[in-house]
């Protein structure tokens, strides 16, 4: 259940071992919902996620976590603008989440298609518009499209994780709340960066 009287270390490990368990074979892909009565009363997440809305990487499953755990906050590309930010420092201020994890993933729509964007009209563009630098500064390490999607998705996650350090709220939490991390969408397995 959730647990705000935890470290960020400790809420990492909770994670990782919540996504040893989703990898392994007998993983049932639907986690029963426990002690929902004690989460009436209010919630202590001890993790606040970004990620991508990507549909293949969905945070609760990906960390085992049952309801009231994580706050979790989606956008494609997992990019941080300002609803967002406030969103995560809702979390931290008001309900005393202590861990903050941008979780990106490879095979990511956002960066393949920050790639190939030769702008359009909408919102997407704003979406866009955030992930390209990453991609340019991937297209200065790396020679291919594999190769430059993959890096540049690794760069992105930094962006992210930069935005939210611009928060002074976020800033001036403990070394190590703020963690960049990438899923494996063939294997299940989140790396941390
Ligand atoms: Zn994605």
């Amino acid at each position: 259940m959730a647990d705000s009287k935890i470290t960020a270390e400790q809420a990492l490990h909770r994670l990782m071992e919540g996504n040893r368990k989703f990898c392994s074979e007998h993983y049932d892909v639907h986690p029963t919902v426990k002690e929902i009565e004690s989460l009436v009363d209010g919630q202590h997440p001890y993790a606040a996620i970004v990620s991508c809305s990507d549909s293949r990487v969905p945070p609760n499953e990906v960390f085992d976590c049952d309801l009231g755990e994580i706050f979790v906050v989606r956008t494609a590309g997992n990019v941080v603008s300002d609803f967002e930010l406030g969103s995560i420092e809702y979390a931290v201020e008001h309900l005393g989440t202590p861990l903050i994890m941008v979780l990106g993933h490879n095979n990511c729509g956002a960066v393949a298609g920050a790639y190939e964007w030769t702008g359009g009209k909408g919102a997407l563009a704003s979406i866009m518009e955030e992930v390209m630098p990453s991609v340019a500064r991937a297209r200065e390490k790396a020679s291919n499209m594999e190769e430059i999607i993959s890096l540049a998705e690794i760069y992105n996650i930094d962006n992210s994780v930069n935005r939210l350090m611009e928060s002074e709220i976020l800033r001036n939490m403990p070394a190590g709340s703020i963690v960049g991390a990438k899923y494996d969408i063939h294997s299940g397995a989140v790396e941390l960066l």
